[in-house]
């Protein structure tokens, strides 16, 4: 990763501009062999475009569903979904949307690069459309000079920044993670919170992030949504109190402390 002095370049705000993505009263019900399964249950929320949310609940509460629905991979049973103003259909076509998962999902048999490349062939013309190359969106991440290695010879961090880059080749304006530090090693997974800020800051895209640590949580996000389990519902919304750009000594601070003891407070209610 870059460690040059990263300015946020958010995009010019407009006073009319809508937010990244608004559900309205989102109820999203399952049939399954047992019966109905109520996932989600009214859920309203927004997210300011450049916002960061982390989303942190209790296995099973939802927060998968909610992604899908704002990726349109599911639809919503009742109520509205809006990404950047239109439909997260509208959203999914013009490839405004970018998905990183708990397992990379990488292709065994294609280098770094290619893997990065991969959305761009899938769409049709092999032409680069974002604002960054394949290359230089793998230096983003901390992966130059290993363009050319195979999934197996990198490690699971590094499987997961390939992912990162591969999700960002499209310059999509919001960018979806679920769990995607979940498999990692503490010390890992600390790296890459403190990178994926830099490249928060450095590509002004929204992201929605789904964990289910407290510290995750709380050292990503602008803003903590804490959600419920059965049925998957919005607990809480908590602003993050620490400034930006951010650092893991800030973990130390008394804001931080008390944040993470509330988010664990509301979380063993839930
Ligand atoms: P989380 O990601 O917070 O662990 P999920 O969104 O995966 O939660 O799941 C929420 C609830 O919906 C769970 O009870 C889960 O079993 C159920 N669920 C999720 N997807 C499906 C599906 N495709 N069919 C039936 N039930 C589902
Ligand atoms: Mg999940």
């Amino acid at each position: 990763m870059s460690q040059a002095a990263l300015k946020r370049t958010p995009e010019a705000p407009e006073a009319s501009e809508s937010p990244a993505v608004r559900l309205r009263n989102v109820t999203v019900r399952f049939t399954t062999e047992r019966g109905a399964v109520t996932a989600l249950d009214r859920v309203s929320m927004t997210v300011a475009r450049g916002g960061f949310l982390t989303l942190l609940g209790p296995s099973g509460c939802g927060k998968s569903t909610l992604l899908r629905v704002v990726s349109d991979l599911i639809p919503a049973t009742s109520g509205e979904v809006e990404v950047m103003g239109a439909s997260a259909a509208a959203a999914r076509e013009a490839r405004n949307i970018g998905f990183v998962f708990q397992d990379a999902s990488l292709l065994a048999w294609r280098t770094a690069l290619e893997n990065v490349e991969l959305p761009l062939e899938v769409g049709g013309g092999a032409e680069h459309r974002g604002a960054r190359s394949p290359r230089e969106l793998l230096a983003l991440v901390g992966l130059s000079g290993r363009e050319k290695a195979y999934p197996h010879e990198l490690s699971g961090g590094m499987r997961q920044r390939v992912a990162i880059a591969r999700a960002l080749v499209n310059d999509p304006k919001l960018l979806l993670m679920d769990e995607p530090f979940g498999a990692l090693d503490e010390i890992t997974r600390d790296r890459l919170n403190v990178e994926l800020l830099r490249v928060w800051e450095n590509t002004g895209a929204t992201i929605l992030f789904v964990t289910h640590s407290i510290y995750e949580a709380a050292f990503l996000g602008q803003q903590v949504l804490l959600m419920a389990a059965r049925p998957g519902r919005v607990r809480e919304v908590v602003d993050v109190p620490l400034p930006t750009p951010r650092g893991v000594e800030q973990r130390e601070t008394p804001q931080f402390v008390e944040l993470t003891a509330h988010l664990r407070r509301v979380l063993e209610t839930c």
